[in-house]
């Protein structure tokens, strides 16, 4: 056979890397679309029907990180499937040692928790630094709205949740006692005065009495997300520290940026590592030291390193 009669080698890992994951069938792939948010138009998962209908299997898979994948695609269909999903603006994802599409809870719009917009977040992070090579691994980035962290911000390697630090105006204060009923982490308590004392290192910023105080007596001093770093999730798992705190919500794309500008410097001779592991090697104070040339408002003085989350099985090197 000449070598114009052969037949085209797939590069698989390529074709992974760009969101064609090989299956177990032959010539069969799943194809991972991108969902930043996990928020999908009703006109737009119609259309992901249609397709799936028509080139896939019987089913479609959501996967833990918020996308659909259409499960049993031909490769011979990968142009058409591509043609027909974009008539209705879906794009395909990518794996690999890239920035993925970042996931995050439904936000302050319609969620009575929500003290940020995490699906803003989302879109921007998306559009702004999807696919971005770090040259060492995946990265992972994750917004919840709130302290609750339902999304599980903190096993991602840069992970945002939405943060009010109260404050209290006594005068304005009727002594109903609400606010110390609703926080629930008791960093509020009734005094003598029957006034509310605040106990800041108990705090984990949820807005909670802000939101039930009848006459505005606790007020918002600063809001933003808290941003913990370092996280993953897979064989061994880390979770992420506290490195910026109230950081605007403006600002997130600038800092991912510099988050990544440090992981590729300081991984350059570590091969295949993921960040948390690259701070533990380096001390969390490189990091915040780079962070804090930036970000002098948010970066905290001093943390820990990522912290690692014994499975009991297998030895951590
Ligand atoms: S993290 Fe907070 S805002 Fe987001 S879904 Fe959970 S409770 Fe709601
Ligand atoms: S923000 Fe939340 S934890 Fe802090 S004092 Fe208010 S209710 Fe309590
Ligand atoms: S909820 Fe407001 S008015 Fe009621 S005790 Fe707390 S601060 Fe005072």
């Amino acid at each position: 056979m000449s070598k114009a009669q052969q037949p085209a080698k797939i590069d698989l890992s390529n074709l992974k890397s760009g969101g064609f994951i090989k299956e177990r069938g032959k010539d069969l792939f799943t194809v991972r679309l991108r969902v930043p948010g996990g928020r999908m138009s009703v006109p737009r998962l119609k259309k992901i029907a249609e397709v799936a209908e028509k080139y896939g299997g019987e089913f479609v898979h959501l996967s833990v990180r918020q996308s659909i994948e259409l499960i049993n695609i031909n490769f011979k269909d990968f142009d058409v499937v591509v043609e027909e999903l974009g008539e209705a603006t879906q794009k395909v994802a990518s794996c690999g040692a890239r920035v993925r599409v970042p996931v995050a809870c439904g936000g302050c719009e319609y969620n009575p928790n929500g003290l940020v917009d995490t699906q803003k977040s989302a879109l921007e992070v998306d559009e702004k630094l999807f696919g971005t090579a770090t040259g060492h691994h995946k990265f992972k980035v994750a917004f919840a709205g709130c302290p609750f962290d339902c999304p599980k911000s903190a096993t991602n390697d840069v992970g945002f949740q939405g943060a009010i630090y109260p404050q209290l105006d006594k005068d304005a204060c009727i002594s109903c006692g609400l606010c110390a009923k609703n926080c629930v982490p008791k960093a509020i308590t009734m005094g003598e005065d029957n006034k509310p004392v605040f106990d800041a290192e108990r705090c984990i910023w949820c807005g909670d009495c802000v939101k039930v105080c009848p006459t505005s007596a606790w007020s918002e001093k600063r809001r933003g997300y808290t941003v913990r770093i370092g996280g993953k999730w897979g064989r061994n798992p880390l979770v992420g520290t506290l490195f910026a705190t109230f950081l605007p919500e403006e600002r997130v794309v600038d800092f991912i940026s510099t988050v990544l500008e440090w992981y590729k410097e300081k991984a350059e001779a570590l091969g295949r590592i993921r960040l948390g592991d690259v701070i533990i090697k380096e001390g969390p104070q490189a990091l915040l030291d780079h962070l804090r040339q930036q970000f002098p408002d948010n970066t905290v003085t001093a943390t820990i390193p990522p912290q690692v989350i014994e499975t009991q099985v297998g030895i951590r090197s």
